[in-house]
């Protein structure tokens, strides 16, 4: 039975089958099905989010792709606010992989980074500061391009990168 749900709809079926037997005796007792508007996979209605003001209570894309466009949205949202700040390049290492890229602040006060958190802590989610900057015009507040690599380092040198801590070098 298995074996034919494989042949049939591929890997994401099974994944309810196996990953929702346990969890969710809905599906196992013939819960109600929905097709994803967007990757046409069955899945059961738990795999939709629900929303308010549609006749079926539920969001016509499944979670999966939902949360497939909010990162490109989100992706989309990153690349505008680099564009602000200097681009999508790392000041210090020139990295441009944008997941490996994040905002900066030259002077270090970290106060705008802790309004980050505290929103994320809320539940804003992580481009609550984004959407911030972009609500606000992209205000000049000291803010460049960093990768996680080079902030990180700078975390743990002292303040400075070790990439341009030459003197620490040889
Ligand atoms: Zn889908
Ligand atoms: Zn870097
Ligand atoms: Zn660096």
């Amino acid at each position: 039975m298995l074996r034919l749900a494989v042949a049939t709809n591929g890997i994401n079926f099974v994944r309810i089958l196996v990953g929702e037997a346990r969890t969710s005796p809905a599906v196992l007792s013939g819960g109600q099905m929905e097709v994803c508007y967007h990757c046409k996979v069955p899945k059961d209605l738990s795999e939709f989010g629900t929303r308010i003001g549609v006749k079926s209570g539920h969001q016509s894309w499944c979670k999966v792709c939902s949360k497939e466009c909010a990162r490109e949205h989100y992706r989309k949202l990153k690349i505008e606010c680099f564009e602000h700040y200097g681009g999508v390049i790392c000041v210090c290492c020139k990295e441009t992989e944008i997941c490996f890229l994040s905002l900066d602040h030259e002077n270090n006060d970290g106060s705008e980074r802790r309004r980050l958190d505290s929103g994320r802590q809320k539940g804003k989610g992580g481009n609550f500061f984004y959407r911030w900057l972009k609500k606000n015009g992209y205000p000049d507040m000291g803010l460049r391009v960093l990768c996680h690599n080079c902030n990180h380092g700078r975390f743990i040198n002292g303040g400075i990168c070790p990439h341009q801590d030459l003197s620490r070098k040889g």
